[in-house]
């Protein structure tokens, strides 16, 4: 089944929205505490035209951590906020629109 940007109706190799999107983005990265003291980085906040599934995998590959997408979220195993951050910047994300 071909990946169909949602926003524009383009395959995803074609697609743009994800790009521009990005500079404009807001978001979000946390660290919480899960069960048993378990730390877990959460990255919310981004648009639908983002290939976020690509997104975790480069961050499972660069990071080296196991990491899934639940609801458009990026949950990552141990606190990996500063190179989650670092990866989203190389990625075209706005530093300023970084939170967390
Ligand atoms: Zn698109």
């Amino acid at each position: 089944m071909p990946d169909i940007c949602p926003k524009c109706g383009q395959p995803r190799e074609l697609c743009v929205c994800g790009e521009i999107a990005k500079e404009q983005q807001k978001v979000r990265i946390q660290v919480t505490k899960r069960h048993f003291g378990k730390m877990v980085t959460l990255i919310t906040g981004f648009d639908k035209s983002v290939d976020i599934e690509g997104i975790a995998k480069e961050m499972r590959k660069k990071l080296a951590c196991g990491g899934t997408v639940k609801n458009g979220v990026i949950e990552l195993q141990g606190n990996q906020k500063d190179r989650a951050k670092e990866l989203l910047k190389k990625i075209g994300y706005n530093e300023a629109l970084l939170e967390g």
